[in-house]
């Protein structure tokens, strides 16, 4: 939302400034910059220090002994490059065509540098005048006698025609040069971007030009108290650092401030949302006695473990309150999820209300949707499966079963939620593996008449550092306990060679009754290739390899019968070994599966892994987890645990994934690693996962300065709900302008 009449300069569209205009003003949309102060937060992404300036007899020294490079010296990347200072003693144009280049010589009182152009000749030819004084910056090559720069940034010192002018470092103001002779700003740019001027040059000049022209105009938008306690260089201050910095040391504590800012405001609109949240009172307030929960608890062949007693009583004191429910639940693979969502599902019926449980596929809807069944196995209450698969009588009859009430439980997809089907009373929403679903929109339950409590189940163990900023307006459960019964799978890293022992292992342990999976990667973008491939490989395994076992396969191309026919075939033990893609990967529950072996493991994320071990180990024998992979690679996994030196080196990053795997079941442990070795924007592998992009923080390195951020904007929101006081209008101010479409309710 872009105000045009807004006073503050910051919140002026950006199509205002000079040097923008109309036409670049679309193109920089497309980069999320709408206004002055989008502008002034498209921070560079690196930056060349051009600081030393050098005589060209010292440039041809280090030209000659280029000095070994110590690494980046801060978090920011910053480059050396060497500024001259120098006259223009001659240029021409040297060969011809494609191959023209432009050469200039520029003279100290040491010597001569070239500078060399390759394209765009024609307009260097006529860019300079003999005698004008220039400085240039880049990294110099010694080049047949000559050092030479190649596309050095120049600043004009003396006008053309002015005369040489006064060649001393010294004397020149070099805050005043835009590209040479300091910290020189790198913006990220694009080629639609670059078409219009603004590569990282012209963004150097449009971005000087709006600090010079509004700088003074910018408010201060964070609490005083804020700064204080964080200390926190004022806005227009750190703006300035950021972009045109004098030195590290100022440019650290500029790019401090506006990564604070971006983290708190974002923490801010979390804790308004919740805020918000906490206040609605127009959800349902469930009676909690359940005769119904009793009897489930009475009847199950385990005693619930004592973490998911504290989980059930956290959702049904909010199932208690009128305040809808809007929780997450997270628990490991096979930390039992699903009975405590059926507890509250139950209460919810006994309340005659209906609920909907929504799994990420088909199958796993399918799988639910028994299990349930068999759960409630006695219970007087009704559970109906509505998937896309099903034919269209039963459909029909399903839907009029939701439509009427008489279904109590309802399991699907999220189509589930689709305008086409109608509830009588839906009372509790159930979403199992959220992130596959990305962020829930609330807005789309009230379109079912009543305002349902949400509850959102996830294996994926979360860091911390994510579900800050994921689930920060989210009330949070954990399951961090199995049940007892189990025992922490044995995992092993096997090189391929070894796949003889492997294979009479899986015999032997099918022998004693047990059953396994065989788990390929995706090799190819294809799903034909890829179930070619399954295909063959099971066929190998069956005629080759176990002749007198019976194998089946599974893969994303069957259909949801054909699914469900080998599901249940190896459910039921009429098959030994199931080999399969990662359709597996979520939820599939057969608790006499004790052996994983997943076949170029290498090629699968830590995640994924995890989650695919966590197919076996789910009753109280003991389990297996083999990870077969390249020779090389397994040496460097069994060499030791996963050192925290972050080279990301790929074979090395293999190497670490599966040595974690064998060090941990920990889910919360792996994904901790996983987000180390991954990085929070590939961490859950898709753009819809619902990870906000920051411009300036990075959710890993700047995770402290994030915890600091949430704790000062949950408090600001504690104590002035509606951001009234005369110290955080600004900041009121700030948020309706850029976030007006979410937040009515503030000021
Ligand atoms: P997840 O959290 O991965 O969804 P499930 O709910 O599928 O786990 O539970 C995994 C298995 O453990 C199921 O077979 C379930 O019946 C069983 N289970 C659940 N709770 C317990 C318990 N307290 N003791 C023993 N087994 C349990
Ligand atoms: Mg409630």
């Amino acid at each position: 939302m872009v105000s045009q009449k807004s006073s503050d300069p910051l919140h002026r569209p950006v199509q205002y400034l000079r040097g923008i205009g109309p036409r670049r003003s679309p193109i920089l949309e497309n980069y999320d910059i709408r206004t002055v102060f989008d502008l002034l937060m498209h921070v560079p992404r690196r930056y060349l220090d051009r600081t030393a300036v050098v005589s060209i007899r010292e440039l041809r020294r280090a030209a000659e002994a280029p000095e070994v490079e110590d690494g980046p010296s801060l978090q920011t990347e910053v480059r050396r490059d060497f500024t001259v200072l120098g006259d223009v003693r001659s240029f021409r144009i040297i060969g011809f065509g494609p191959k023209a280049r432009f050469v200039l010589v520029l003279g100290d009182s040491t010597g001569t540098l070239q500078c060399v152009w390759f394209g765009g000749v024609q307009y260097w030819k006529k860019a300079f005048t003999i005698g004008e004084v220039l400085a240039v910056s880049g990294q110099p090559t010694a080049y047949g006698g000559a050092v030479q720069f190649v596309h050095p940034d120049i600043d004009r010192i003396s006008r053309r025609g002015e005369g040489p002018g006064d060649v001393e470092a010294g004397t020149v103001d070099w805050a005043a040069r835009l590209n040479t002779g300091g910290l020189v700003p790198l913006y990220p740019s694009g080629q639609d971007l670059a078409r219009v001027g603004l590569d990282s040059a012209g963004f150097r000049r449009v971005i000087h030009g709006a600090l010079d022209e509004h700088l003074d105009e910018i408010r201060e938008i964070l609490p005083p108290r804020v700064l204080s306690m964080r200390r926190l260089i004022p806005l227009p201050q750190a703006l300035r650092a950021a972009h045109f910095p004098k030195g590290e040391g100022e440019l650290h504590e500029g790019l401090r401030r506006l990564k604070y800012q971006e983290l708190f405001v974002f923490e801010l609109r979390l804790a308004l949302k919740r805020r918000a949240a906490r206040e609605e009172r127009d959800g349902i307030a469930f009676g909690i006695r359940s005769a119904l929960a009793r009897r489930l608890v009475d009847t199950l062949p385990f005693a619930l473990t004592r973490a998911q007693v504290r989980v059930v009583r956290e959702i049904t004191a909010d199932m208690a309150t009128a305040r809808p429910m809007n929780r997450l639940l997270q628990g490991d693979v096979g930390s039992g999820k699903t009975v405590v969502a059926l507890l509250a599902m139950l209460i919810a019926a006994e309340n005659g209300y209906q609920s909907a449980f929504l799994a990420p596929t088909e199958i796993l809807a399918e799988q639910h949707f028994q299990t349930l069944a068999a759960l409630m196995d006695g219970l007087p209450v009704s559970v109906r499966l509505l998937v896309g698969a099903q034919r269209s009588r039963l459909r029909r009859e399903v839907l009029e079963d939701v439509r009427s009430g008489g279904a109590a439980i309802v399991v699907g997809t999220h189509a589930l939620l689709e305008k086409s089907v109608a509830f009588d009373r839906l009372g509790l929403v159930v979403i199992d593996e959220q992130h596959r679903f990305g962020v829930l929109q609330r807005a789309g339950l009230r379109g079912k008449g009543t305002n349902p409590d949400v509850l959102v189940m996830t294996a994926t163990p979360i860091p911390r550092t994510l579900s800050l900023t994921l689930y920060g307006d989210l009330d949070v459960s954990v399951i961090d306990e199995l049940p007892k019964d189990r025992k922490p799978i044995r995992t092993t890293v096997s090189d391929e060679s070894a796949k003889a022992s492997v294979f009479s292992f899986v015999r032997e342990q099918i022998a004693q009754g047990r059953q396994a999976y065989f788990v390929y990667p995706l090799v190819e973008e294809s799903e034909a290739v890829e179930l070619k491939a399954a295909t063959s490989h099971m066929h190998t395994l069956q005629d080759e390899v176990f002749p007198e076992l019976r194998v089946g396969l599974m893969h994303g191309r069957m259909t949801t019968e054909e699914k469900d026919a080998v599901m249940s075939a190896f459910k039921s033990g009429a098959l030994h070994i199931l080999v399969a893609t990662t359709v597996i990967e979520v939820g599939i529950d057969v608790a006499n599966a004790t052996v994983m072996v997943i076949e170029d493991a290498e090629r699968f994320g830590l995640s994924q892994l995890h989650q695919l071990r966590g197919r076996v180990g789910r009753g109280a024998d003991q389990a297996y987890c083999i990870l077969l992979t390249k020779h090389w690679i397994a040496q460097r996994a069994r060499r030791g645990a996963a050192q925290p030196d972050l080279s990301l080196d790929q074979q090395r990053q293999a190497g670490r994934r599966l040595a974690a795997m064998a060090e941990t079941t920990d889910g919360f442990r792996i994904a901790e690693m996983d987000l180390q070795l991954r990085g929070p924007g590939d961490f859950f592998g898709t753009r819809q996962s619902g990870i906000p992009q920051f411009k300036v923080a990075d959710l890993l390195a700047d995770s402290a300065l994030l915890e600091d951020a949430r704790t000062d904007a949950f408090a600001i929101v504690e104590s002035d709900p509606v951001l009234g006081r005369d110290e955080h209008l600004a900041l009121a101010s700030h948020v309706k302008t850029h976030f007006a479409d979410e937040l009515l309710k503030v000021g």
